[in-house]
């Protein structure tokens, strides 16, 4: 195992920056998700990684050697790609020991490392087996054993289990983390499925646009998103969102207004547009509502769409009024928010209700630039219970 530091790594192609300015220092035995949409570099980032593509500026450096020069065989890593690249006309031990065999390894070394590597994905037994008897989780363990055998300080997966099928994905995803347990090494994984990289990994580096987002642990990128873009990539269903106006001691969202204390969050001053944002998970029908929510303050909500989800019902909310308080046009309204309550919620479509937000897990972003300006608001010192319910972290 190693450590991989990336220092202000670029890669760019014509007019294309597909790798911004990219500095990561991931720790030995660390698992790192790289995560984000379509194009947005993870693939780049983990190929100047792994010396397929060189990186236009900037150092990579693989333990302590610097490597950004070397080809990818002296880096010391292995590589596991969505396409499972088996030898069709091989057996399972062949496609395995490919590597060593090239390598001239002894024959009682080969046997030894491919058996345990085997052992290890759970496919002994099957090492006489053609790549087209096989299912396509088992064909992808055999490219896992093929990495494993060569006992690489870095493993590299690029979308691994991308073409396969969704009950298998789960499988699969829990064998990588009994890999990652069991070998102690570092793993860079690529994917663009963000519960993929949340049930992975020690920490998330989200990306965008080639550019570092956040990195750090699943919870905190769900927690304490650094922008918007983070905030709305982490957690699904997705986080909901409203430009909004400050006003007096009210943030006006188009409908669903709430009152919050202005002065407890820094740089933010009546009549500034910010954007609101708060997950489907944190409002609460008001009889619902837990103790430490205050109810005091609901706001009138109709219920549109219901989608029952099996352990959950997904509720579309409208505003009960259309009303343009917020120095908004008509079309740039809220449509509505996503609610999502429990299966057994007595709960119909078209009905009118009272919600709570959890204002200590409302969030506000710069209308601009997006940044995050406070995880959590409290309420107006007014209308602030004696008790101080209202325990929400601002930062
Ligand atoms: P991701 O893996 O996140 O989908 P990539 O790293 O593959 O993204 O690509 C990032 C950007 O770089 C994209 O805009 C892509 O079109 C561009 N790109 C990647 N490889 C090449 C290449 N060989 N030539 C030109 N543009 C490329």
């Amino acid at each position: 195992m190693a450590r991989v530091k990336l220092t202000d790594v670029t890669k760019t192609y014509d007019d294309v920056t597909a790798v911004n300015n990219m500095n990561l220092d991931l720790k030995d035995g660390e698992f790192i998700t790289l995560v984000g949409p379509s194009g947005c570099g993870k693939s780049t980032t983990l190929e100047t990684i792994a010396g397929l593509t060189k990186p236009t500026s900037g150092e990579i450096l693989i333990g302590d050697r610097e490597v950004t020069n070397l080809p990818p065989k002296d880096r010391g890593i292995a590589m596991v790609f969505q396409n499972i690249a088996l030898f069709p006309h091989m057996d399972v031990y062949d496609n395995i020991s490919f590597g060593l065999r090239l390598r001239d390894y002894p024959k009682e070394e080969v046997d030894e490392r491919v058996e345990e590597a085997a052992r290890f994905v759970e496919l002994d037994g099957m090492l006489n087996r053609m790549p087209d008897e096989m299912s396509g989780g088992q064909r992808q363990r055999v490219a896992i054993a093929r990495s494993i055998v060569r006992e690489p300080d870095v493993f590299l997966m690029d979308e691994p289990l991308a073409n396969l099928d969704a009950k298998l994905r789960v499988n699969m995803r829990t064998e990588l983390q009994r890999l990652h347990k069991q070998l102690d090494t570092t793993i860079i994984y690529v994917t663009h499925n963000q519960a993929e990289a949340m049930t992975l990994s020690d920490r998330i580096a989200v990306l965008n646009t080639g550019e570092l987002q956040q990195i750090a642990s699943p919870l905190e990128c769900y927690n304490q998103p650094n922008n918007r873009f983070v905030a709305g990539f982490i957690g699904s269903p997705s986080m909901n969102f409203a430009m909004s106006t400050v006003g007096e001691g009210r943030l006006e969202t188009g409908g669903f207004d709430v009152d919050f204390d202005i002065a407890a969050v820094d740089g933010v001053g009546t009549g500034d547009r910010v954007e609101m944002g708060i997950r489907p998970e944190d409002i609460y029908l008001t009889e619902n509502s837990e103790d430490a929510l205050d109810p005091s303050d609901p706001i009138g909500v109709e219920t549109d769409v219901l989608e029952p989800m099996g352990d959950q019902i997904f509720v579309y909310l409208k505003p009960l009024t259309a009303h343009d308080d917020t120095g908004m046009g008509e079309a740039e309204q809220r449509e509505g928010l996503l609610m999502s309550v429990d299966p057994d919620t007595d709960i119909a479509e078209d009905q009118s209700v009272e919600v709570v937000f959890d204002r200590g897990q409302m969030h506000l972003f710069d209308a601009d630039t997006g940044d995050a300006l406070s995880h959590g608001v409290v309420k107006g010192t007014a209308a602030t219970t004696e008790s101080g319910e209202d325990s929400a972290q601002v930062d």
